[in-house]
């Protein structure tokens, strides 16, 4: 049976905000020697805004006109604005389908400007890497340079360098930025290109601190987002290791490797793309504040509010639970 110390520890995690979801879990906890943090909703508030949007010079036609699927021409424009709200409407009726917090600000942008956002079909997700769609009959593709890389591939792509230097650019200065690609009847041509900021949660930096007091040896970040995005807030946050640019099945692998380096590993997500390293992972902890449904109901601990110190709360609950049971 369950041991009193422990039904006592699940009972005062309770009160304070931590939902243990079995006795189980505290001992385990009480061990947790690393940990690992998503970065989007987890380290960083997910209120991602969009910041920039940019139609590559000549790319996009402001007339409406009859080329091919009027959202195309090859007119040089005066005023770069209208297609830049043009390059947004396209982009918004893309994301109109996606559930990523990078599409939720795209579509919450052209709300915001009014614009009028076009319907689209054939909608698909490439995990990691961006998404496409066909609207008013174009295909228009949306992605980082990896779904440029890979996805896209070898075709000639108009405008590819002037598309990826405006991208890298914008990731030195710590923005998640994406390209906006369309398919015309001559081939693939940059539209575009976007950018994103997200707030970094005003209590991780004493979070990750704490944590550190209390015995946790490596703290480590694991991030779909870009190398340089992610750099900047792991030096903002003192993190140990920083791991970007990862496909889900690539989380779980930095779990396993720090699992032969460690006692118990912890994962802390929201469950977006983390879901198999959280099941991996010795200890799951879900934000109630801010996760999917999915990773709430499977993660072993779930923080009820999204107060970060309640992590090093509940490690330190744990810790003292132990030395009480050994
Ligand atoms: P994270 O949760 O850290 O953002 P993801 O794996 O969800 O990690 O996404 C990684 C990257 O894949 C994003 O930064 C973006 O470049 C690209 N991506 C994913 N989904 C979309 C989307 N709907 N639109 C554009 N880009 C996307
Ligand atoms: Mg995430």
């Amino acid at each position: 049976s369950t041991p009193a110390a422990v039904l006592s520890a699940i009972s005062a995690g309770g009160r304070q905000g931590v939902l243990f979801k079995g006795g189980e879990h505290i001992e385990t906890a009480g061990n947790v020697d690393a940990i690992a943090f998503d970065k989007t909703g987890t380290l960083t508030e997910g209120n991602t805004r969009l910041t920039d949007v940019r139609a590559r010079e000549g790319a996009l036609s402001t007339d409406g006109g009859a080329v091919s699927s009027n959202l195309l021409a090859d007119s040089a424009l005066e005023d770069n604005s209208l297609a830049d709200d043009r390059l947004l409407s396209i982009a918004a009726a893309v994301q109109t389908r996606s559930e990523h917090h990078l599409a939720e600000a795209t579509v919450e942008a052209a709300k915001e400007q009014g614009l009028e956002v076009p319907d689209a079909s054939d909608f698909e997700a490439v995990v990691g890497k961006g998404v496409h769609a066909t609207v008013k009959g174009q295909t228009i593709h949306i992605g980082n340079p990896r779904y440029v890389e890979t996805v896209l591939g070898d075709q000639p792509i108009d405008g590819r360098e002037t598309g990826l230097d405006a991208v890298r650019e914008l990731e030195a200065n710590g923005k998640t930025s994406v390209l906006v690609v369309g398919e015309t009847a001559d081939g693939l041509r940059v539209l575009g290109w976007l950018a994103f900021t997200d707030t970094i949660r005003p209590d991780a930096a004493e979070m990750i601190e704490k944590l550190r007091e209390r015995g946790v040896e490596q703290i480590v970040m694991l991030t779909g987002d870009n190398e340089r995005v992610a750099q900047y807030i792991g030096e903002e946050l003192g993190i140990d290791e920083v791991y970007a640019e990862l496909l889900p099945e690539e989380k779980v692998n930095h779990i396993e490797r720090l699992q032969e380096r460690h006692e118990a590993v912890a994962m802390v997500g929201d469950g977006v793309n983390d879901a198999p390293a959280l099941a991996t992972a010795d200890i799951s902890v879900g934000m109630g504040g801010a996760g999917t449904d999915v990773a709430l109901e499977t993660a072993n601990i779930v923080l009820m509010s999204d107060k970060l110190d309640r992590l090093p709360y509940a490690f330190a609950l744990s810790k003292e639970t132990r030395r009480t049971l050994y």
